[in-house]
């Protein structure tokens, strides 16, 4: 058995040697998918997030989940809450149209045009989704009462052999035979795992917010536009982001229908809209943007785009300063794979990349949902550090191919520094 003294004695498991009890570190996305996989897979399970609850963050406003994160909440998640999120997850048209600043449009990408159909899932959730960050965070934290300990600030980790040792800043510890970074870009796993590895600003920009989606609003938008998403190119690599986050069930009814402990309290149709430009060319000095309120920010991109086509003015008018936040654009640097132990990483917190191709959190999902099968399929008594191995192998090659693939879009559309080689 692991001790663990954080933690009362009864969700502590029994461990065989080859029944790994995993310490995950930070509730994000990827570490709350990894918990709900290893718990299908009766794999002992302990999320550490740093938080003092799940209210504290504005977890973002929406997501876009693509094949590979579909895949990955079908393979972790229990079927009700699967199919709870197929429900209310908005459909738009599986493409990314493009704009210039006087509306006019510039093209079409369609995503994922060839691939296969999938009939099991497709029944369930199409391949391209939209959905509430929120309600996605919520859905994922069902069932994990006693799994999940908020308020623990992870400051490090000491390894001796089979067991490693988390510390946590009030002082406490917990003990596994795994341990996973989970905690985002700035992890401090990471940090202590891979010293080398860098994460560099790219120089952009963002900053984001939700304008809601009135029925007035609703009837002027061209259709075109209630496509996954919306990319408005403007003169001075200015880019305006414009994503409809619709409803098709409403999460109160889908939950109540489908997975009634779930509580998605309400929600309300909107567009997620960001805007993005070098911060040089903001005119507002990063404190300042850090700082700043929100009907200021609004202020600031009312004045970058003074000579648009008024819809897009008006849509930037009606953002709700409330919900508008300043993100500072920032990518890893790909690094070579390391020797495999029982420290390992997911997500943001290896692989975190520009949001210009939306595959962050995908990409978290995926990993989450390729750890949690590694170790399930294991052949018992395998040594853990060949599991993570295999598991890093994938897990690296995918991750910084999407590094890659969104920085070059970050390059081309918000004017990104490249990576460095
Ligand atoms: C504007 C914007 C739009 C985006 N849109 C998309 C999209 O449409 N589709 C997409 O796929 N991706 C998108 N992304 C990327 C996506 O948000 C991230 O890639 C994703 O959230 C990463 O998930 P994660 O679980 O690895 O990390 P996170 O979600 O960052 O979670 C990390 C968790 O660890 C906790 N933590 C941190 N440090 C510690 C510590 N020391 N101890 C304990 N806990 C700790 C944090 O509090 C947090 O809860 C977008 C990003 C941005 C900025």
């Amino acid at each position: 058995m692991i001790p663990d003294s954080s933690r009362p004695p009864s969700i502590v498991r029994a461990q065989r040697p080859a029944d790994p009890h995993v310490l995950v570190i930070g509730a994000g996305l990827g570490g709350l998918c990894l918990a709900q996989g290893l718990r299908r897979a009766g794999i002992g399970v302990a999320v550490y997030e740093r938080d003092a609850s799940p209210a504290v963050r504005a977890q973002g406003h929406r997501l876009h989940i693509n094949a590979a994160g579909r895949r990955a909440l079908a393979a972790n998640l229990p079927p009700d809450l699967f199919a709870l999120i197929g429900s209310m997850a908005g459909r738009p048209p599986a493409r990314v149209s493009g704009f210039d600043d006087q509306l006019r449009p510039t093209g079409v990408f369609d995503l994922d045009e060839d691939l296969a159909p999938d009939q099991d899932l497709d029944r369930i959730m199409p391949a391209h989704v939209v959905i509430d960050r929120r309600a996605l965070h919520r859905v994922l934290l069902e069932g994990l009462d006693g799994v999940v300990e908020f308020g623990r600030h992870c400051v490090g980790y000491e390894v001796d052999r089979a067991v490693v040792t988390a510390r946590f800043a009030d002082g406490r510890t917990a003990r596994g035979t795994l341990l996973v970074a989970a905690d985002g870009i700035g992890s401090r796993i990471r940090a202590q795992r891979l010293p080398h590895a860098r994460v560099v600003d790219s120089g952009a920009r963002l900053i984001y917010g939700r304008v809601p989606l009135t029925p007035r609003l609703r009837a002027e938008l061209p259709r075109a536009m209630f496509s996954v998403f919306n990319s408005v190119v403007g003169p001075g690599q200015r880019f305006l982001g414009i994503a409809p986050v619709e409803y098709r069930e409403r999460p109160s009814a889908a939950a109540a229908r489908l997975a009634p402990q779930v509580d998605l309290g309400s929600a309300h149709d909107s567009l997620a809209v960001m805007f993005g430009r070098r911060r040089e060319l903001l005119g507002l000095g990063d404190e300042e943007l850090r700082t700043a309120p929100g009907e200021r920010l609004r202020d600031v991109v009312r004045g970058q785009i003074a000579a648009w086509h008024p819809l897009l003015r008006r849509i930037v008018a009606e953002w709700d300063a409330s919900t508008l936040y300043p993100v500072t654009v920032r990518s890893s640097v790909p690094v070579p794979p390391w020797a495999s132990s029982n420290v390992t990483l997911l997500g943001d917190a290896v692989h975190a990349m520009s949001p210009a191709a939306g595959a962050g959190a995908n990409m978290a999902l995926r990993d989450a949902a390729a750890l949690a099968a590694s170790l399930a399929q294991a052949a018992p008594g395998a040594p853990l550090a060949d599991v993570v191995r295999d598991y890093e192998k994938h897990m690296l090659k995918e991750g910084f191919d999407a590094v890659r693939r969104s920085s070059a879009n970050g390059v081309r559309t918000l004017g990104e520094d490249p990576l460095p080689t």
